[in-house]
């Protein structure tokens, strides 16, 4: 399909889902899949008959949401990757798919699931070591992190696809040294990069999901800004975990990004230290630690009001890596359901903030400006401790490979309002 060949973030070798919406008008939520710089509507791709190689999926895509898809084992997931990958390369189709294709620049993206749940993992072990030194310098980590991967229930509700507004929420917030709570705007409004991991095959209630067949159940995955209201975070946590400092917006990129399209960016995971635990037995799996960690690079961007206003383009804060996460996917699939906790196909998990090692990478303005100790400098003068209005914040990721074509997650943004 055109240039599609060469595209930055979805060559064919990409090939992510999403809802979407065309511009024409009446037009209702549906499948999509993006393939270079358009959408190929899925609906009515399957309702066309055109993916009975796929009979499962072609059903399943009739749907406004991709729950249904993501509920089928994955050798259906791939037979409908095979269907849409040979449909687009096969030129003889172009005629029967032009008017199936939408330019993405016109569409509407959706949420491409209804989230049942968002679990929020802290498996970034830079970014949990970073911030735990603002507060114990001697003793950053505490002594679970190493052996159990720490996480805590969000609030699937207000899981937002990029693109949209952050309002600044209003909260409990007791300043340092005074005597009592006020609430009002968070002043210390920040960002977390994570990846998103989107469950595919669910599990029954009572049935742990052994860590050897922990992929079969992840059907992809997408950028996630877990946005944080530091101050009131800092007031509300304890003893239970963040609330209200975290539930009020958490942003997606809308593309699930299949595990077939990363298959060729896996990596073992990094060996531990040699004085680091070993993990216990239902998280550990030679397969696993052979190819279970993920290769995506991830970039963080700041434009400001002012930034946008003079034309300037965003200013780059963070350059980070999947491959900093202590726990692989599978581990914290695992561990989630080793309770007889049942999954279900479009459950969301973050990884935790992604950050470098010693400050390389910081994932959030929390570790970017130690606490708002010390601001950033932008390149046109001004500077941040924490976001202020009109602030825009951008995540992308690409995964590469010599040898392979380049994929890319898409956007997942979010401009600060009031
Ligand atoms: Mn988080």
């Amino acid at each position: 399909v055109g240039t599609a060949g060469d595209h930055p973030e979805f060559p064919v070798q990409n090939l992510p889902f999403g809802i979407f919406v065309p511009q024409n008008d009446g037009a209702t939520p549906r499948a999509g899949v993006a393939i270079g710089d358009f959408i190929l509507d899925l609906r009515e791709t399957a309702a066309s008959g055109l993916l009975n190689t796929a009979p499962l999926a072609q059903a399943a895509l009739a749907a406004p949401q991709l729950n249904g898809l993501l509920a089928l084992p994955p050798t259906d997931r791939q037979a409908l990757r095979r269907a849409v990958s040979r449909m687009l390369s096969d030129e003889g189709m172009a005629t029967v798919l032009r008017p199936l294709l939408h330019p993405s620049a016109t569409c509407t993206m959706h949420l491409p699931v209804a989230i049942g749940d968002y679990t929020d993992f802290y498996a970034g072990i830079h970014h949990a070591t970073a911030v735990g030194k603002l507060f114990r310098p001697d003793a950053p980590l505490l002594p679970n992190y190493k052996h159990v991967p720490i996480g805590y229930h969000g609030r699937a509700s207000s899981v937002r696809v990029s693109g949209g507004s952050v309002r600044r929420p209003h909260g409990q917030i007791k300043v340092l040294g005074a005597d009592e709570p006020v609430f009002q705007p968070t002043e210390r409004l920040d960002y977390e990069l994570e990846l998103g991991i989107w469950v595919g095959e669910g599990s029954s209630a009572g049935s742990p999901i052994p860590i050897g067949v922990a992929e079969r159940h992840i059907a992809g995955f997408c950028l996630l800004n877990d946005w944080s209201a530091r101050d009131i975070q800092a007031w509300e946590y304890q003893p239970l975990g963040p609330f209200l400092a975290k539930s009020f917006h958490t942003t997606i990129s809308p593309w699930i990004v299949t595990a077939e399209a990363l298959a060729p960016f896996r990596l073992p995971q990094p060996a531990r230290p040699a004085a680091d635990p070993t993990p216990l037995g239902y998280l550990r799996d030679d397969a696993d630690q052979a190819r279970g960690a993920l290769d995506i690079r991830l970039t963080i961007a700041l434009r400001t009001a002012r930034m946008r206003e003079a034309g300037l383009p965003a200013f780059t804060l963070c350059k980070g890596t999947t491959q900093d996460l202590y726990w692989t996917p599978a581990q914290l699939l695992t561990h989630h359901a080793s309770n007889g906790c049942d999954m279900r196909p479009g459950d969301l998990f973050g990884t935790g903030t992604i950050s470098g090692p010693d400050d390389t990478a910081p994932g959030s303005l929390l570790e970017a400006t130690q606490s708002g100790r010390q601001p950033l400098h932008l390149p046109n003068g001004e500077s941040r401790t924490f976001l202020e209005d009109g602030d825009q914040v951008l995540f992308s990721a690409t995964a590469v490979r010599e040898g392979y074509a380049s994929i890319g997650f898409g956007p997942c943004s979010g401009e600060i309002t009031p």
